[in-house]
């Protein structure tokens, strides 16, 4: 469109524009001082093993919290972060303290505790990783089978030979991986052959409506059979409730995480969530 037609138009939009960028410009400049000021902390839920209802490990999840008590969810801030090229520092101060978190509790008594840490792809991108993850480990002196990376299906199908070989030496340290999501990313199922995740976690869309709607029920079965014939261990995401539960017991699920035993809670919070008798 030439400038000279239409300009209120050409204008409307400009400022809609603006302002989006205005209010991505002022949130990444936030990131950044809250990096650097350490702002974050570290929440854990509970992955519990279905049939006994032991807690066996725990996931990271980073929070973001806010002067006002509020917190800006990480489904906001990461990509942004992975956009500007502040997830590196981030996604390494993470991967740092849930495993100092981890052998922390392990040595008050929950000593085969695991921990999950969330990467993003662009952690994958820097050839350090595996390095990154050692460091982790080493300064925590904890053992890399206590530790479960979770990928998302996008990570995995973008195969380059940096991806591979990183995804290969950090699994011959012990390292475990979870496919995060599963089941909302791509519908190439080509990196099951190539990839030896241990686990596949069934996105929480397929979960949260289990009990209520009848289409659900096959596409999870049909998710559990699969993983299990790969020899592949299945958790289910976000249960609520006791029937959901159940269902997913029946389906043959092996593990499970959700609200109805616990949100993500901040570290000193776990140990009496550990010690709860089975539920
Ligand atoms: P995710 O890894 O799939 O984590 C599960 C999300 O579901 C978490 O949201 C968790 O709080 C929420 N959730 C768990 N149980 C329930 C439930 O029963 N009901 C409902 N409604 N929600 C439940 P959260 O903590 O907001 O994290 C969102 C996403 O942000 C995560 O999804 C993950 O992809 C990403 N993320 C979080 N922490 C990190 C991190 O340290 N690094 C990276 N790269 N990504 C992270
Ligand atoms: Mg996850
Ligand atoms: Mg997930
Ligand atoms: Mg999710």
């Amino acid at each position: 469109k030439a400038k000279g037609d239409g300009r209120n138009t050409f204008r409307y939009y400009d400022d809609k524009l603006d302002q989006d960028n205005i209010d991505k410009f002022n949130l990444l400049q936030r990131l950044r001082q809250a990096i650097r000021q350490q702002e974050f902390s570290l929440y854990y839920q509970p992955k519990v093993a279905l049939q006994s209802g032991h807690i066996h490990s725990v996931e990271a999840l980073l929070r973001w919290p806010q002067s006002d008590g509020s917190m800006i969810s990480p489904a906001d801030f990461i990509p942004l972060a992975e956009q500007c090229g502040l997830i590196a520092e981030l996604g390494n101060w993470v991967l740092q303290e849930a495993c100092l978190a981890c052998s922390r509790l392990r040595a008050q008594g929950f000593s085969t505790l695991r921990v999950a840490v969330n990467l993003s792809y662009v952690q994958f991108k820097n050839d350090n990783l595996e390095l990154l993850v050692q460091q982790a480990l080493l300064a925590a002196r904890l053992p890399a089978s206590a530790l479960e990376l979770e990928l998302t299906e996008s990570l995995l199908i973008s195969d380059t030979d940096l991806i591979q070989q990183q995804l290969n030496s950090l699994s011959k340290l012990g390292v475990t991986f979870a496919i995060d999501d599963f089941g909302t990313g791509y519908s190439n199922l080509g990196y099951l052959r190539s990839f030896n995740a241990t686990t596949l976690k069934i996105d929480r869309s397929f979960i949260s409506s289990l009990c209520l709607s009848e289409r659900d029920e096959p596409l999870v079965q049909a998710i559990i059979n699969m993983a299990a014939s790969l020899g592949l261990k299945t958790v289910a995401e976000g249960i609520e409730d006791e029937a959901t539960l159940q269902k997913l017991i029946a389906l043959g699920c092996n593990d499970g995480q959700g609200y109805y035993w616990s949100p993500a809670v901040p570290e000193p919070a776990l140990p009496a969530l550990l010690n709860r008798p089975p539920q």
